[in-house]
Order: structure tokens, then sequence, then C-alpha cells
């Protein structure tokens, strides 16, 4: 099984490194016989190709079984034309990874700001507000004259229907209950499309729905956080909230996800590349590494194969005791580790 590893930027390579750590020790342990090839993107490519998205990367990408894909520090990118499109966006878009799942909670032991949380969102991921990748061919933003500009949200049934599809299943497989969130009360159209969707899918699953607007929804899942279970909404949304809830699960390093889609799934942090800290060996990478667990179980989903999915819940049981430990934490979450020594210290417990 093939697995494409494309570093990022910022503390992309660190954390990445560290991950990979993790996930070789998991092939050797659980016989997974994963084999790791690398590709260039970002600040890297741009470099040595001229361009942060290289064809000859999609085309990897494409070829490969799975992708660890570290975060992209787009916001220095050059624009698109003179070489520096949103890898990140890119990806998504060329691979049709239309469901973002990115779980948050609260681990025994390892300081957060709320007491209890179990959530995972489920976010619409090729569509909505992200103008620089909704559109078929150019892109939904555009400024007419300098002093005017123009940005457009689209939201398709198909869009809906799929990520309803995913969350639906997920719902199922846990509590039985989704939650919606959405702005229908002012986006009649667009969120009302999205809730109709939503529903339907739904009553076909027989599952407890209620729904949100996202204003309100980002008071309430700090004030009654453990309410939530399975968080479906749309794209901009989702992205806000999920870094809502990883920090309220103790910080922005401790929030994973995968970029699934019918064929591909990417395993990629909720976070950025934190250009603040990057080169100092202090971020993070447990939000890497479960991204690679989840990518696993995905894995093993799909290609009937027990063994991954037994790996994936390995390596988040192993994070938990790590996370637990008071000296195995690494700075942002006020332990002393490294975040190559994190990932060592993590791929040791696997091993053991
Ligand atoms: P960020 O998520 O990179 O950082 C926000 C804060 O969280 C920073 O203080 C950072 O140090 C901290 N942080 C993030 N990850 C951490 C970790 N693993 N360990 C410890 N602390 C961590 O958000 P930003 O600063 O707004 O964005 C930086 C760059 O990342 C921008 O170029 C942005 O466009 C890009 N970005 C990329 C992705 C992606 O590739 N998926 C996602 C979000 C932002």
């Amino acid at each position: 099984m093939k697995i494409l590893v494309c570093k990022g930027d910022g503390i992309g390579p660190e954390i990445v490194a560290a991950a990979e750590a993790v996930v070789k020790a998991a092939s050797r342990r659980f016989n997974l016989g994963l084999e790791i090839d690398y590709a260039e993107i970002g600040l890297e490519s741009l470099k040595s190709q001229g361009t942060t998205f290289p064809d000859a990367t999609i085309q990897r990408m494409k070829e490969s079984d799975g992708i660890i894909l570290g975060p992209l520090h787009t916001a220095i990118y050059p624009p698109p034309e003179k070489g520096g499109p949103n890898a990140s966006g890119g990806t998504r878009k060329a691979l049709d990874l239309y469901a973002n799942v990115r779980p948050s909670r609260v681990r025994p032991g390892c300081p957060a700001h709320v007491k209890k949380m179990d959530v995972v969102i489920v976010r619409e991921n090729t569509e909505g507000f992200y103008a620089d990748r909704n559109m078929f061919a150019g892109r939904g933003e555009f400024m007419p004259t300098p002093d005017v500009a123009i940005s457009m949200r689209k939201v398709t049934r198909e869009g809906c229907m799929r990520i309803a599809e995913s969350a639906c299943e997920l719902a199922k497989q846990r509590s039985g209950k989704l939650t919606m969130v959405h702005k229908g009360n002012v986006m009649k159209m667009t969120d009302g499309l999205f809730a109709d969707c939503v529903n339907e899918v739904a009553s076909r699953y027989k599952l407890e729905v209620d729904e949100y607007f996202i204003d309100a929804m980002t008071a309430l899942i700090v004030r009654k956080p453990e309410f939530f279970d399975v968080i479906v909404t749309t794209n901009m949304y989702g992205d806000i909230l999920s870094d809502l809830a990883a920090e309220l699960s103790g910080g922005l390093g401790l929030g994973p996800s995968i970029n699934a889609g019918a064929d591909h799934c990417v395993a990629q942090a909720a976070h950025g590349s934190a250009p603040d800290i990057a080169g100092r060996n202090i971020a993070n990478p447990t939000a890497m590494i479960l991204s690679c667990g989840m990518l696993l179980d995905w894995l093993g989903r799909r290609h009937k194969r027990p063994e991954l999915q037994e790996a994936a819940k390995r390596i988040d049981e192993v994070i938990e005791s790590q996370l637990a430990d008071k000296n195995g934490r690494t700075p942002d979450l006020g332990g002393k580790l490294g975040t190559g020594a994190f990932g060592e210290a993590v791929a040791k417990r696997l091993a053991g």
C-alpha cells in the first residue's frame, strides 16, 4: 500500500517527520506493508519547480492509496498565475475530497478549556464560501473595479447530499444524534438548500436531528460542549468551528482531520503552518499523528483490512496515554518534549 508524503511549509516538515515515525512503527507492529514515498509541494516546490502545486505531485497523489499532507503557508504564496496556487484547496478539488472530518475530544489527564467534549465536525469541503476552489473554471472572487470586491458562495444539492450522507453514516455509528449548523435565517436559499438536504438524508437514517445558527453555535459549543456529538456544516463555518473545538480540547495542535472522497483520502492536521513557531522543534505533532491514524482507519474500511483499523485504534490509545503523562507533552500543553521526541515516544509506545 502506497502512502505519499508531502511535508508542507512552516512546522510541516517537523510534525510530518514525527507522524511518519509513528506510521512506520504502526506498519511494523501491525504488518501493514506501507511503502512511503515523497513528493514536493508548497514553498519547497515553488523554489525548485516554480509552482506550489506541481502537476507531477497531483499525479502522484492520484496514484497513491493514501496521502499525508503537512500544513501550507498559503498566506504568503504569490498569486496563482505566478506559481502560487493554494495547494491545500487544490488537493481537495483535484481529488474531489468532499468530506473534511475533524474530531475534537477532551482526553483524560490532558489540560483542556472545557471538562467534557467529544465531537466530530463533518465539514463540506469543495464548495461554499471558498471562492478559490468552488468554481469549475476560473474563480468565484473578482474585482470589477479597484474599489469593488465580489465573492460568490456556491451550494449545490449534490454537495449537500453527499456531505449529509457522510455525517449521517458517522452519526449512526456513534450516538445516533446529528446537529446541523448553518445560517438559514439569513442565507435562506443556500443554507436553506443545505438544511433541506440534511433533513432528507437524516430522516432516512432515523437520526435525532437538531439545528443551530453558526453564530449561536460558537457560544453553545463553549457553554455546553458535552451536548454535541456529530456536527455537519458547510465549508467556512466548519473551518472556523473546528478550530474553536480543537482549542477547547486543549489547543490547535490537538485537532486532526482527514479530507476524504470516494476514492482518495488525505491526512492533514486542522491547523495551519504556524510560522511563529516553525523550525524550533516545539510544535505539537499530535494533530498530524492522529490524522495519520484516521487515514489508516479510512484505508482499513475501504480495503476491508481490519489490521489497518486496529493500528488506527492503537495510535489513538497511545496518544491518549502519552498526553495523560505531564512529562510526555510538548510546550503548548505545558510540557518540555520537542516535536521529534514526542513522535519518537509515541512510536516507542506503539512498538511495545
Ligand atoms: P495556524 O493554525 O498556523 O496558527 C495559529 C496559532 O496556533 C499559532 O499561534 C500557532 O503557533 C499555533 N499552532 C498551530 N498549530 C500548532 C501546533 N501543531 N502546535 C503548537 N501550536 C500550534 O494559523 P495561522 O497563523 O492563521 O496561519 C498560518 C498559515 O497557515 C497561513 O499561511 C494560513 O493560510 C495557513 N493555513 C494552512 C492550513 C492548511 O494547510 N490546511 C490551514 C490553516 C491555515
